[in-house]
């Protein structure tokens, strides 16, 4: 591999290790199974972000449930919400009279969430929360409730165990802050 394309040098410093990661899976899932008991309820995990933090989470969930995924994309250029939220891939199973749980990496705007939440309301769902790993209130601009989170962070861009930077790093196995020349040379290209 060439000097430079080892995904660990790109990161400036770490904010929650794969430790702290499976210990928020533990907690969050602790609290699920005793609020999902004898509900089965729908997991909608959001695509891609999320995929990595849902498999975590359910294996933490001694609940019966049925798994189901939702594609939908808000981010333009990298960094920004744009605002303007499409369904690029819709969820598959009838969300009719469901208790719905919404698997999201981060809550930044709210926009993505208030999106599904009212796509899967006004199909009939009985319930629709969601789990979120990360939750980034400071930028909310709609208001939507993160119901289950495992943990805060500040307003800054983060990137790992699911969360990308153009399609890139979500196979990072923590979460870190990317080193501005990283961002600086992708924005010069
Ligand atoms: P929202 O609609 O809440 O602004 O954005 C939700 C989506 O934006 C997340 O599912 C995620 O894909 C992306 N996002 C928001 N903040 C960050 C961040 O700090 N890092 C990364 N990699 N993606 C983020």
């Amino acid at each position: 591999m060439a000097k430079g394309d080892n995904i660990t040098n790109i990161i400036d410093h770490v904010l929650y290790s794969q430790e702290d990661i499976q210990e928020m899976c533990k907690r969050l899932g602790q609290q699920l199974t005793q609020d999902y008991a004898g509900k089965n309820p729908l997991v909608v995990g959001a695509l891609k972000g999320a995929v990595f933090f849902l498999t975590d989470l359910v294996r933490n969930m001694d609940v019966v449930m049925e798994n189901d995924f939702i594609d939908v994309s808000s981010y333009g250029d990298g960094f920004e919400s744009s605002g303007k939220v499409t369904l690029d891939t819709d969820v598959k199973a009838d969300v009719k009279g469901r208790d719905v749980l919404i698997v999201e990496d981060i809550v930044d705007t709210g926009h993505t969430l208030k999106f599904m939440e009212d796509l899967l309301l006004q199909r009939g769902a009985k319930s629709v929360k969601c789990c979120a790993l990360l939750n980034k209130p400071a930028r909310r601009e709609e208001d939507v409730t993160v119901d289950y989170y495992g943990a805060e962070v500040q307003n800054q861009f983060v990137v790992g165990y699911g969360l990308d930077y153009l399609n890139k790093y979500r196979n990072i196995p923590y979460i870190g802050v990317l080193k501005p020349e990283v961002i600086k040379a992708n924005l010069n290209k």
